[in-house]
């Protein structure tokens, strides 16, 4: 398997490791060679009606039909966005404005996407905010969302699929049966499994799913908003008639060719591929567990089927090498994300380990693999933390 890494374990030089994978991973050549005639030969508009826009417009089509086709969906019911982000805000927006809905369901374990965006709906007074209670390892309780959809007019829900720090599963089929049974408009981000994971909408019932190319070795700035048809949104962006006048702009023609490229590319070779990482995440796991100091894994990080196989989540003893952890890491060039829950209001960390009511004087990393990370990877990050926290023998 090819890998991006610039050496090994057994040469001298130290290896420069990327284990950042969900904040965002590299591209595919494959999904290179795809976009490269979109830059240079076909580069007409795909509004314009003559042939250098008609061909490119083609290409759209065909992308747009791609990521239908994967997701079992009409080629209508995608719309071509600059990412999760935007995606996010279309379903939010979109919902509340154009359905009048005047209450909304969230968890505060939720990437801000979708938390500031609903905070910024409640500040204008358009909706109510609830949040729906989770235990210490970050479950949701859905008993509460039933109580919550009783007990308020038509809500919209967003409750993400997976989550991007600590990795946990969402039951995305048993929420969307809740909402269903209360008429309520869910939105689910389906940022980090997108690729990852198989998704059929004709067998969820979410009203929305959104995903972004790169995390999925496609390019970034592009991503696409998978919408019901009886589910109408109003545009953000004005302008022009792009995208049946919901998203106005000049299309992002090679982003779009390598997104739909990107995700065939995913779908096609994903049980290889998740066969390959999820034995990296039980090294990880395993050696982690081994050699460093009262180790931990934050929410349900280290559990196979309720967690995501690309990440895992690390909680490190209360030590002063915390404050150095990701510096340390970075000097030994290994790449992860970081961030513990925080100890006071004005600390900028982790607002999902806070929302789980994580010990703040614990070390957090996370580190997110793809295809292309190696056993050898694995190892030599081990390696690198144990330095700091290795385990005393008793
Ligand atoms: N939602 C989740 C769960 C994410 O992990 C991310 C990316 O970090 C986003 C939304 C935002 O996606 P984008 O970077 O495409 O705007």
């Amino acid at each position: 398997m090819p890998h991006h890494s610039d050496s090994h374990a057994s040469t001298a030089t130290p290896l420069a490791v990327y284990f950042d994978n969900a904040a965002t991973t590299p591209l595919d050549p494959e999904v290179l060679d795809a976009m490269l005639p979109f830059m240079l030969e076909h580069f007409g508009n795909p509004s314009s009606i003559h042939g250098h826009g008609r061909k490119v417009r083609a290409a759209i089509e065909n992308a747009r039909k791609t990521i239908a086709h994967l997701i079992n969906a009409a080629p209508a019911e995608i719309s071509f966005t600059s990412g999760g982000t935007e995606s996010d805000n279309y379903a939010a927006f979109g919902s509340v404005r154009t359905l009048g809905l005047r209450h909304a369901v969230t968890s505060k374990l939720e990437h801000h996407a979708v938390l500031h965006t609903l905070q910024a709906l409640e500040k204008t007074g358009d909706i109510t905010l609830s949040y729906l209670r989770h235990d210490a390892q970050g479950q949701l309780d859905l008993a509460h969302l039933d109580e919550l959809l009783a007990a308020n007019d038509r809500s919209f829900v967003s409750l993400m699929h997976a989550n991007n720090e600590i990795g946990n599963l969402n039951d995305i089929v048993a929420i969307g049966d809740i909402c269903e049974r209360h008429k309520a408009i869910f939105h689910t981000d389906t940022v980090q499994t997108m690729g990852h994971y198989q998704h059929d909408v004709q067998k969820l019932k979410t009203h929305f799913l959104v995903g972004s190319a790169h995390k999925f070795h496609g390019p970034k700035g592009i991503g696409f908003l998978y919408r019901r048809p009886e589910v109408q949104v109003s545009p953000l962006i004005h302008g022009g008639s792009q995208e049946r006048n919901v998203r106005a702009g000049t299309e992002n023609v090679y982003g779009i060719v390598g997104l739909a490229k990107a995700l065939e590319i995913a779908c096609r070779d994903m049980a290889a591929h998740r066969q390959h990482i999820q034995a990296l995440k039980e090294r990880f796991i395993s050696r982690l567990t081994t050699e460093i100091e009262d180790v931990r894994f934050n929410g349900l990080s280290a559990t196979t089927d309720q967690s995501l196989y690309t990440v895992l989540s690390v909680s490190l003893p209360p030590s002063a090498l915390n404050e150095m952890l990701l510096f340390n890491l970075d000097i030994s060039r290994v790449s992860v994300s970081g961030g513990s829950a925080c100890s006071s209001g004005a600390d900028a960390g982790s607002h999902v380990l806070t929302a789980l009511g994580c010990d703040p004087q614990r070390g957090a990393i996370r580190f997110s693999m793809s295809k292309y990370n190696t056993a050898p990877e694995v190892d030599y990050a081990v390696e690198q933390l144990a330095k700091m926290y290795r385990k005393v023998p008793a």
